[in-house]
């Protein structure tokens, strides 16, 4: 058997398109525009490439893009209250501070700093809580990129044997809440999980979310299950090339699961449209109209 392919470009390309839509019709009727604010302090390579990434993705969802580039060695001081004018700017519906921030910065004070309502990568500790309570508020960008690319396979998510491996506050956790509230039976692992094997082969849907390059092997795979691949891996090869991999070992993988997201081009740009998602909700929430239904 050979798994269906979970397209995350082709799929992620439908929901821009869907977005750029929203967006159109909100300028049009209301004159509204969604302002996303990207801050981006120093220069890793990594971070410069996803900052370039959604600011290209802004464009062309019709958005405007409030991009920040702070230098390496900017104090923390500075840093909060560049927060709190993008927090007082209406022009500004969203605010994004990329991870990771150097070591003169305490990260968790930074996020608590963002408005709750323009947090449009859902990691505020009041949009955990509401996450956690079934309250509304903004999700993180992965986790709902993921629950969206397991229903283009299952029609509903509920009573499946849900296990998500990783328990992080930017994915595993947030992705175990968004499964629990539709339904999924929610088993999460980690490092200290005994036996994960036997966890992952009991998974009808199956979240590898934990750093680990190919890591998930085919044969802890319930054959027909759906494996969502969130990982991103940059690995060496025998020829001294470097490629990215993700945390499920592919190549076995697809030939025992039922439907499989690649790495790349699977979970990744999910993730960025689901940032213009949240970006095109907050603005239509910070204007008293309701979110779109997308
Ligand atoms: P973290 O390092 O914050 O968390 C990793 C989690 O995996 C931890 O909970 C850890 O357990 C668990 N873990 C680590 N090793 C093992 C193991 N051997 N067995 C079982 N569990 C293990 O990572 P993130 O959540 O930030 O990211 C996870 C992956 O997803 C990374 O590859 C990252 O690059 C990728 N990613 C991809 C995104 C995308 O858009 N495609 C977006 C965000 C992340 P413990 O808590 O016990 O330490």
């Amino acid at each position: 058997m050979s798994a269906r392919i979970i397209d995350g470009k082709t799929i992620s390309a439908d929901l821009r398109g869907k977005v750029t839509d929203a967006v159109h019709r909100l300028r049009r009727d209301r004159g509204i525009v969604p302002g996303l604010a990207v801050v981006l302090v120093g220069h890793n390579p990594a971070s410069k490439v996803y900052v370039r990434n959604k600011t290209k993705a802004v464009a062309e969802a019709g958005l405007s893009a409030f991009d920040q580039d702070l230098p390496e060695d900017v104090s923390e001081v500075e840093l909060l209250d560049l927060i709190a004018r993008l927090n007082g700017d209406p022009q500004v519906n969203g605010i994004l501070v990329q991870l990771p921030l150097p070591p003169q910065i305490n990260p968790d004070k930074v996020i608590a700093e963002i408005d709750p309502d323009k947090d449009v990568d859902g990691f505020h500790p009041l949009n955990a809580g509401r996450l956690a309570s079934g309250l509304p508020g903004l999700v993180p960008c992965t986790p709902l990129g993921c629950v969206r690319l397991a229903k283009t396979v299952h029609h509903s998510l509920a009573g499946l044997e849900a296990v998500v491996i990783g328990r992080s506050n930017i994915v595993g956790k947030p992705l175990a809440q968004l499964l629990l509230a539709e339904n999924a039976t929610v088993t999460i692992a980690h490092s200290k999980t005994a036996d994960l094997p036997a966890v992952c082969a009991r998974a009808d849907l199956l979240i590898a979310a934990m750093g680990r390059p190919e890591m998930v092997r085919g044969q802890w795979i319930k054959p027909g299950a759906t494996v969502i691949d969130v990982g991103v891996n940059r690995v060496v090869g025998e020829h001294g090339k470097a490629h990215i991999v993700g945390d499920v070992a592919y190549a076995e993988a697809k030939t025992i699961a039922g439907a499989i997201t690649p790495v790349p081009g699977g979970v990744g740009p999910m993730t960025i449209a689901c940032l213009l998602l949240n970006t095109l909700a907050a603005a239509c929430i910070q204007n008293g109209l309701p979110a779109p239904k997308i």
